[in-house]
């Protein structure tokens, strides 16, 4: 089966789901493809395409219907995250962000208090952010330098952070900042920032190859002021939702891949079907229909692999290898697959006149974020050497 619409062969899914999938995709092929080419030049995500995105239900797909929230699982975040990316990578890991990483953290760790007062905003019209990394710790992320002292009444937080996703649509910030330097990673403790709170600016946003329109943005703090209810868990406990929401947000990112290598899949397979060479279309001679045939089959393989992981984490089941061996493959797979589809357009797939160029940019970052590659095979070599 060569389109995306199909029953998937084996991950069998549910009617629900598959209706979901469905009203996603249809969705973004209406409301998002006809936005793709201008939002990846301005570098600017479409401001209008925010409100609808909640309409969708598309930003707390994971939160309970009493907070506001879709009331449904991880796996069909990833379904929503995985057809977005068909259409815009941009897209999906806004979408991404806010459900695998920001809203579910909420849901794991917030009090009712916190819950109360932040999942229905997430719900219904705040965007979130995820903010770990620092210019001097990204894969040593607990290397992390961002400073918290207790005032007695308030939080203080000194530093920066870096790369931060959502950074200029955000209301609110999810940040890890230490708060004794002197116990390392048992310092870092994670704290809710709003976007309006003293102290707080949101700086640079980041020029990039790829996933343009998503804003990746620095994040500065000069004697930030933090009401001392907002921080999620307990103090010195940071280290512990860092890790855990990160083993689940790298499914989502494997979603996002799996989606846009779709896209990229999808586009080569129409334009062979149109391309005549030697007075025939292209797709007749059996060297193409290989290549397509090789693509296909590594989109499958990595499709099993990030819906399993997200299936064994609904289940409750042991999930961390699986996500983490699905992250790696299918960031990579997606690498390889748009750059197939660029050779499949010939000379035209190097133009920014066809979409296969921007799909290759858009899943290059598959491989560093959410730890790189090198940080999944560490998980991977730890889970299998202990
Ligand atoms: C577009 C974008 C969006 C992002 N969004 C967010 C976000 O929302 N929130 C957030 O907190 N962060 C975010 N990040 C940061 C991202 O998670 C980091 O860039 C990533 O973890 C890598 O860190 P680094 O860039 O510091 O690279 P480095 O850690 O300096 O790594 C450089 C190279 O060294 C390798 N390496 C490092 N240590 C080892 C080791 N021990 N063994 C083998 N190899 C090693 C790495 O694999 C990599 O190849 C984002 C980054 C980008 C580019």
């Amino acid at each position: 089966m060569s389109d995306a619409m199909a029953r998937p062969a084996v991950t069998t899914l549910s009617e629900d789901e598959l209706a979901f999938r469905d009203a996603v995709r249809e969705f973004a092929e209406g409301e998002i493809k006809p936005l793709v080419v201008k939002m990846d030049e301005e570098a600017q995500m479409d401001s209008a395409l925010i409100p609808k995105l909640f309409e969708m239900g598309l930003m707390g797909i994971e939160s309970p219907e009493q907070y506001g929230g879709a009331g449904g699982t991880f796996f069909m975040a990833c379904l929503a995250i995985e057809q977005l990316g068909r259409v815009d990578g941009s897209v999906s890991v806004l979408v991404d962000v806010q459900n695998t990483l920001v809203t579910n953290a909420f849901i794991r760790w917030g009090t009712d208090a916190i819950k109360q007062k932040y999942m229905p905003k997430l719900a219904r019209e705040w965007i979130g952010a995820y903010a770990l990394s620092e210019s001097t710790s990204g894969s040593d992320a607990f290397a992390l330098k961002l400073r918290a002292e207790d005032k007695g009444d308030k939080w203080v937080l000194n530093g920066s952070k870096l790369w931060i996703t959502n950074g200029n649509e955000a209301s609110v910030f999810l940040v890890f900042a230490n708060m004794n330097p002197a116990a390392g990673y048992k310092g870092i403790t994670a704290f809710i920032v709003e976007k309006g709170y003293k102290g707080f600016t949101v700086g640079k946003k980041e020029d990039k190859v790829g996933i343009r329109a998503s804003s990746t943005c620095e994040l500065l703090f000069e004697n930030c002021e933090v009401p001392k209810e907002n921080i999620l868990g307990e103090v010195g406990k940071g280290y512990k939702i860092a890790i855990e929401t990160l083993n689940e947000g790298r499914i989502g990112i494997g979603a996002q891949m799996i989606g846009i290598a779709q896209g990229a899949y999808d586009a080569a397979r129409d334009y062979v079907k149109g391309r005549e060479q030697f007075g025939k279309p292209i797709a007749q001679f059996q060297g193409i229909q290989f290549q397509l045939a090789e693509m296909r089959t590594q989109l499958e393989a990595a499709r099993l692999m990030v819906y399993n992981a997200a299936r064994l984490k609904d289940a409750g089941e042991d999930f961390i290898e699986q996500a983490a061996m699905a992250k790696l493959f299918s960031s990579r797979t997606a690498e390889k697959i748009c750059s197939m589809a660029i050779d499949l357009f010939g000379g035209n797939g190097f133009t920014r006149e066809y979409p296969v160029e921007k799909f290759w940019r858009d899943a290059k970052i598959g491989q560093i974020y959410e730890g790189t590659s090198n940080m999944q095979l560490q998980t991977i070599a730890k889970m299998e050497l202990s």
